[in-house]
C-alpha cells in the first residue's frame, strides 16, 4: 500500500529509469487517496480535479490555485458560500475567508454576527436574551491554514473540507452542516507560500526527491516560514504590527467564532499533534476551556485510531505566551488550537528510519482533524456557546481577580501611550480617554490619559497582557528548577516575558478606584499635532519620542540640514534634554523661511513631533547652536546584512521597523557581497542576529569590514552580529563572554590521569557530572529593565526602564571607561525584571551588565546591541536608542564627507 501519488509519480519514474525507489518501507499509514470514506457526492459540486486538474494531495496548491478552487465552489453554490477579503499582503495577495453553510444558515450570516458580537458581551442582555442566542446560533468554526508558508499540506486540507462540507452526503456532514458556519482561510500567509512554491518550482524534476538533503527541499535563506519582512505571523498576535494578522483579528472580533485552529507541519520525522496542548498554560485559561480543548482532542483521536494514523498531545506545544493563533482568542472566550502535521516539505520526504511521508499524508490529516473539529463544534454547540458567554461574563464581573482599572498616564512619549491604547482597541479591549485632569493611586492622570478596566468580557486579555508576569503554575515551575539543577533544558517553547507597557516603555499601574470623567476611545481621534509657529532662525524638536524619530527620519530623507544637541540647552526659558533637533534656515539656504516653515508643519504633521519655533540660537544655560556638542547629522545611507548567516526573523524586522515604523530606507546586502568596494558608499552597516558571520564574510570579509569602520563608518551589531564583533580574533569591540558567575571551576586535565574522588552521595554524583567552566543557563526570552548612562550621545532621550527581549546566555563583562561606553546597562537585581520570570541565578548575574555598547575603532564606531532591539517589532521602547546608533551616528563619526 503506498500513496497514491507517490504510486503515479513512481510508475511514471520507473518508465523513464531514472528513479530508483528508495522509499523501501512505507510510513504507519499511507493515503490512498484524499477525502472521507463512505459518504457519496452531490455531483453539481466542482472537485479539484475538475477545475484544478489534479486530485487532491497530488500537487502543492498555490494561493492563486486555491482562490480559483474557492471561486468555483462559490459559483456554483452562490446561496451556500461567501469568500471575503479580509487583508492584503505586503506583495499585495489578497488573504480571504470562505464561508460554508446550509443555504438557511448563508442567508443569515449577517445576524449570526450580530448575535455572536451581543453574546460576547452578556451583561448587556436578559437571561432570556442570552438563552434564546445559545439556542439559536450555529457554532462558528474558523480553520486557519499556513500561517507559515512553508508548512504547505494545510491548504489543501482546507480545500477539500470546503469541497466536503458543499458535497459530502452521509455522516458525519449531514449533521455537521447543520449545526455550524465554517470560516475556511485557505492560506494565512500568501507571500511565505509562494516565496517557497518558487523555490519548489525552480528545482523539482520529474519524480520527488525525497532526501531531506534534496534542493528541493531544502530552501534557501530565508525560506518559506514568513512574511514579506520575515516575520513570523504565528508571534504577531501581540504586538499587531503585521496587515495579515491586524486583519484576521479584525475578522475575529466580527464573528466571536467558537473554536480558532491554526494548522501547521512540524519536523518529517514527528507524527501529529493536537490538543490537549502541554503545560505550562497561560494562567487565564478557564476550566472550561481545558476541557473543551480535551474533548476537541478526544474527537480527533477517534478518527485518527480509526484510519490508523499516529499523533501525540499535551507536548512541546504549550499554551503560555497570548500572542499565538491558538492563544489570543482564548482569551476573549473561544477555542484556539494548533495542529501539527510532520512536513513532506515537498511532494514526499523521507524519514531517517526510511519512511516515506507524502504531501496527501498532510493533506489528509489535517483533512480528518479539520472535519473532526466541526464535528465536535457541531456536537457540543450549545454547551459551547454557554461556555463562551460565561466567560465573558465572568471576566466582565471581575470573577478573574485583579485590580479594577489599569491607569495610563498622558506622561513620558505621548505618541507610545497613544500607540499603546490604540493597538488595545484593536484587540477588543475597551478603553477610555479621561476628559479632564485629575489623578488616582497617587498618579497624576493629565486630560488625555487612559483607563482600562479588567471589569470587561475581555478582562483576562486586559490583565495577561498589561500585568508584568503571567504566573506559571508552582508544580510546572518546581519541576522546571529540579530539571535545571540537573542541567537539563527547561521545557519551555517561547518567550516568557511579553507585558505591552514594558515593551512600548509606557508606565502602567494598577488602580482599584478611579473617579476621573472620560470617554470611549475607539482607537481613533489621537490629538492633533500643534502647528508649530514660524521663525527667524530655526525650529527645535525635542528628542526621545516615536513621533521625533519619525520626524528626524522624514527630514534626513527630505534632504534638510538637521543638527543634533548632544548636551542640554535652555533657550527662551525652556530646557531642552539631550538629543534636541535643531533646524536652522541659515543652514538651509535653498529655501527661504516661509518655505521651510510649511516643511515643518507638513513634517510636524506627519509625525506628531512637537516643533517648537525659536527666534534666537542663544542658550541661557548648557551650550549654543554653534558649540562642537551640536553634531550636523546628514541623511545616512544605510546597509543591512541580508542572507546566511543572518537570522532572517532579525534581518527583516530590522528592516521593518526602519522602514515602515520610521519611513527610513534601508538597503539589504548579502553577506557574501561585504568585501566589495561598494561597501564604501553606505554610511551605516547593520549585523543584525545571525550565526557564523566570520565564516561567511572570510578573511578577507571582515578585514574589508574593519578597514570600512576604520574609515569612520558606524557598524551597529545586534545580539548574534555583536558576538561577531566581540571575537578575538575580529577585534572590533572589545567584549568579553562571561562563564556562569559560580559555576563549577575548570578542572585540572593534564595528562590521561586524574586524581581519584569517593563520591559519597546522590547529591556529589550529580556535581560530578556537572560540566565545568559552564555559561549561564539560556533565557527563553525575558524582558529585562535597562538604566542608562548619560556620558554619551547613544542614549541621548533614553530613560531609565527601557526593556530589552533578553535570549541566551550572551552576559558580557561591562567595558572599563578606557575602552568605550555601557550606553545602557541591565538594571540591579530586584528591578530587573520588566516582564516574565528569571531564574534566580540569571537575575543575580545580567544585574549591572551591558546592554548597548558603544566603541572607537579607528575614525568609526562600533555600537553593540546584546539583546536585538527589533525584535517581532514590538520592543517601541528600545527604539530611541536603535534610532540614536543609526541616524545619529554617522553624524558623531570623523569621516569625510
Ligand atoms: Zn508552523
Amino acid at each position: 500500500m503506498r500513496g497514491h501519488i507517490l504510486r503515479k509519480v513512481l510508475i511514471s519514474a520507473l518508465l523513464t529509469c531514472f528513479y530508483i525507489p528508495s522509499a523501501a518501507v512505507r510510513a504507519d499509514t499511507v493515503v490512498e487517496s484524499v477525502g472521507w470514506p463512505d459518504v457519496s457526492f452531490d455531483q453539481a459540486v466542482p472537485t479539484l480535479e475538475s477545475v484544478l486538474g489534479y486530485a487532491p494531495g497530488e500537487r502543492i496548491t498555490s494561493v492563486d490555485q486555491a482562490h480559483t478552487y474557492l471561486r468555483a465552489l462559490a459559483s456554483a453554490l452562490p446561496e451556500r458560500t461567501r469568500m471575503v477579503e479580509y487583508a492584503r499582503s505586503w506583495e499585495g495577495r489578497p488573504l480571504v475567508y470562505f464561508l460554508v453553510g446550509t443555504e438557511e444558515t448563508m442567508a443569515r450570516v449577517d445576524e449570526i454576527k450580530a448575535g455572536m458580537q451581543a453574546l460576547a458581551d452578556p451583561a448587556e442582555l436578559t437571561d432570556g436574551r442570552v438563552e434564546s442566542l445559545i439556542n439559536d446560533l450555529p457554532a462558528v468554526v474558523w480553520l486557519a491554514y499556513g500561517v507559515h508558508g512553508n508548512e504547505i499540506s494545510s491548504t489543501d486540507a482546507g480545500l477539500q473540507t470546503a469541497y466536503h462540507m458543499l458535497a459530502a452526503k452521509g455522516a458525519p456532514f449531514d449533521t455537521i452542516r447543520e449545526n455550524t458556519l465554517v470560516a475556511i482561510d485557505p492560506s494565512q500567509n500568501p507571500d511565505g507560500r509562494e516565496r517557497f512554491l518558487n523555490h519548489f518550482r525552480e528545482t523539482y524534476g520529474i519524480a520527488p526527491s525525497t532526501s531531506a538533503i534534496a534542493a528541493e527541499r531544502r530552501e534557501p535563506w530565508p525560506a518559506g516560514r514568513t512574511n514579506h519582512y520575515l516575520f513570523d505571523l504565528n508571534r504577531d498576535w501581540l504586538p499587531l504590527t503585521q496587515p495579515e494578522v491586524i486583519g484576521r483579528v479584525a475578522t475575529f472580533q466580527e464573528f466571536f467564532p467558537l473554536v480558532h485552529v491554526d494548522i501547521h507541519e512540524m519536523g518529517t520525522d514527528s507524527s501529529y499533534f493536537f490538543p490537549p496542548p502541554a503545560q505550562p498554560f497561560n494562567p487565564h485559561y478557564v476550566d472550561e476551556q481545558e476541557q473543551m480543548l480535551d474533548a476537541y482532542g478526544r474527537n480527533n483521536a477517534k478518527w485518527f485510531d480509526r484510519f490508523g494514523f499516529e499523533y501525540f498531545t499535551q507536548a512541546v506545544y504549550d499554551a503560555y505566551y497570548p500572542g499565538y493563533g491558538d492563544s489570543w482568542p482564548a482569551f476573549h472566550g473561544s477555542v484556539g488550537m494548533t495542529f501539527e502535521m510532520a512536513s513532506a516539505r515537498g511532494l514526499a520526504g523521507e524519514r531517517r528510519n526510511g519512511e516515506i511521508v507524502t504531501y496527501a499524508d498532510g493533506v489528509q490529516r489535517h483533512f480528518v482533524t479539520s472535519v473532526g473539529t466541526i464535528e465536535t463544534a457541531s456536537t457540543n454547540r450549545e454547551a459551547f456557546l454557554r461556555n463562551f458567554a460565561e466567560y465573558r461574563r465572568s471576566a466582565d464581573a471581575g470573577e478573574h481577580g485583579g485590580p479594577r482599572e489599569y491607569l495610563i498616564p498622558l506622561v513620558g512619549d505621548a505618541s507610545a501611550v497613544h500607540k499603546l491604547a490604540a493597538n488595545l482597541v484593536r484587540h477588543g479591549i475597551e478603553i477610555r480617554r479621561t476628559i479632564e485632569a485629575g489623578s488616582a493611586c497617587d498618579s497624576a492622570m493629565p486630560e488625555g490619559s487612559y483607563l482600562v478596566s479588567s471589569r470587561q468580557p475581555a478582562g483576562r486579555m486586559v490583565r495577561t497582557f498589561l500585568e508584568q508576569e503571567s504566573p506559571m503554575a508552582e508544580d510546572f515551575l518546581a519541576e522546571q528548577e529540579r530539571r535545571r539543577a540537573l542541567g537539563l533544558r527547561a521545557e519551555l517553547y517561547d518567550i516568557l516575558g511579553w507585558s505591552l507597557p514594558s515593551l512600548y516603555n509606557v508606565a502602567v499601574q494598577p488602580c482599584d478606584r478611579v473617579s476621573i470623567d472620560a470617554e470611549v476611545f475607539d482607537g481613533s481621534g489621537v490629538p492633533a499635532y500643534a502647528e508649530p509657529a514660524s521663525s527667524q532662525v530655526g525650529w527645535l524638536v525635542p528628542w526621545g519620542t516615536q513621533a521625533a524619530g519619525r520626524f528626524l527620519a522624514a527630514a534626513q530623507r527630505a534632504g534638510l540640514k538637521v543638527q543634533g544637541a548632544d548636551e542640554v540647552m535652555t533657550i527662551s526659558g525652556r530646557r531642552y534634554e539631550r538629543g534636541t533637533l535643531v533646524v536652522r534656515i541659515a543652514d538651509n539656504p535653498q529655501r527661504d523661511a516661509g518655505e521651510l516653515h510649511m516643511m515643518m508643519s507638513h513634517l510636524a504633521e506627519m509625525s506628531g513631533a512637537e516643533v517648537v519655533a525659536t527666534n534666537t540660537s542663544y542658550s541661557e544655560e548648557g551650550v549654543s547652536f554653534g558649540s562642537s556638542s551640536v553634531m550636523s547629522l546628514p541623511a545616512p545611507r544605510i546597509a543591512l546584512a541580508w542572507d546566511d548567516p543572518t537570522t532572517s526573523y532579525s534581518a527583516g524586522n530590522t528592516r521593518f521597523v526602519l522602514e515602515r515604523q520610521y519611513g527610513y530606507p534601508v538597503e539589504p546586502v548579502r553577506v557574501e557581497h561585504f568585501p566589495a568596494d561598494e561597501l564604501d558608499r553606505f554610511d551605516v552597516v547593520i549585523l543584525p542576529d545571525g550565526g557564523d558571520y566570520a565564516s561567511a564574510l572570510g578573511e578577507r570579509g571582515v578585514d574589508r569590514l574593519k578597514e570600512w569602520v576604520g574609515r569612520g563608518g558606524v557598524l551597529v551589531t545586534m545580539s548574534g552580529g555583536m558576538r561577531f564583533a566581540a571575537q578575538d580574533n575580529v577585534g572590533l569591540l572589545p567584549m568579553d563572554l562571561e562563564r556562569l558567575a559560580d559555576g563549577k571551576p575548570e578542572g585540572e586535565h593534564e595528562g590521561d590521569l586524574v586524581d581519584g574522588t569517593q563520591l559519597k552521595d546522590q547529591d556529589a554524583y550529580q556535581s560530578a557530572i556537572l560540566p565545568e567552566a559552564p555559561r549561564p543557563d539560556s533565557i527563553p526570552g525575558v524582558l529585562l529593565r535597562t538604566r542608562t548612562t548619560t556620558d554619551t550621545w547613544l542614549s541621548a532621550g533614553v530613560n531609565d526602564g527601557v526593556a530589552f527581549m533578553v535570549e541566551g546566555r550572551d552576559v558580557y563583562r561591562p567595558l572599563t571607561l578606557d575602552e568605550g561606553w555601557n550606553a545602557l546597562y541591565f538594571e540591579a537585581p530586584e528591578n530587573i525584571e520588566a516582564g516574565g520570570h528569571l531564574w534566580a541565578e540569571n537575575r543575580a548575574q545580567w544585574a549591572f551588565k551591558p546592554a548597548v555598547v558603544q566603541a572607537s575603532y579607528g575614525d568609526g564606531i562600533v555600537i553593540g546591541f546584546v539583546a536585538d532591539p527589533t525584535f517581532r517589532a514590538a520592543l517601541d521602547g528600545a527604539n530611541v536608542v536603535l534610532l540614536n546608533a543609526v541616524l545619529r551616528g554617522p553624524g558623531h563619526t570623523a569621516r569625510l564627507r
